[in-house]
């Protein structure tokens, strides 16, 4: 076997599979959806990640590499286990995270950023208050997962604890995670998170005043009607 044959050999073992086409896609999405962070705000740099449940494959943002520079070929995708099966780029180092929430959810998708006004809430209160009815959906008030170093499996540890019926949480001088049955859903509640922390930090600010909080039952309540809420015939 000539030199060359056995280098091109290698190079594709190192690789893993080939991608299927529903991989390619879900890539794609993820991929939008990951510069989408940057760009409304929610992460600086290569800070936060992105994963997509495809069948047993997880696709994953890859470690320290700026959003606008993956392209369809850096396709980064491991198994439940986090072995590598897809791609030759280093995958996020909050693999743990990611992992531990297909693991024992439903989730498709998980969002993990640094958003500016949910980091800020995570360093004062073990629960965002309930300042908003939205809080009842993403399951509930929203717990502050204890810190722990990033990429630990300490940490995903703690969030899993934090994420218990709900679908999002903060995560104690570090950012938010949201999971969901797509990226659209994962993205869309990481949004609603920061808006609602946004929105604590702004009252509570007023000086001499505090907010009026919502009561559990008046969440629970609104997460009945938010069942029947939208286009549904
Ligand atoms: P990665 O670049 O490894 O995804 O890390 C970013 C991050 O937010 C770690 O918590
Ligand atoms: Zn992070």
């Amino acid at each position: 076997m000539g030199e060359e044959q056995w280098d091109g050999r290698n190079a594709r073992e190192e690789r893993g599979r080939g991608a299927l086409p529903e991989e390619t896609r879900a890539w794609e999405e993820l991929v939008a959806t990951a510069r989408r962070t940057v760009a409304d705000g929610l992460v600086v740099g290569t800070s936060g990640n992105v994963s997509a449940r495809v069948g047993d494959t997880v696709l994953v943002t890859p470690t320290g590499v700026p959003y606008d520079r993956l392209a369809p070929d850096d396709i980064t995708g491991v198994d439940l286990d986090g072995r590598q099966i897809l791609g030759t780029l280093i995958p996020t180092s909050e693999l743990p995270m990611h992992l531990a929430v297909y693991r024992s959810t439903g989730a498709r998708a998980v969002v993990h950023t640094h958003a500016v006004h949910a980091t800020a809430v995570s360093t004062l209160v073990p629960e965002l208050p309930t300042i908003h009815y939205m809080a009842a959906a993403l399951g509930g008030p929203v717990r502050v997962a204890p810190y722990a170093t990033y990429g630990t499996d300490e940490l995903a540890k703690n969030m899993l604890r934090a994420l218990a019926d709900r679908s999002a949480c903060l995560l104690q001088n570090h950012g938010t995670v949201a999971h969901g049955t797509s990226l659209s859903q994962a993205y869309d509640r990481t949004a609603q998170l920061e808006w609602m922390c946004r929105l604590w930090l702004t009252a509570s600010s007023v000086p001499g005043m505090s907010p009026n909080l919502l009561s559990l039952a008046q969440v629970e309540e609104v997460g009945e009607k938010l069942r029947g809420y939208g286009q549904q015939r």
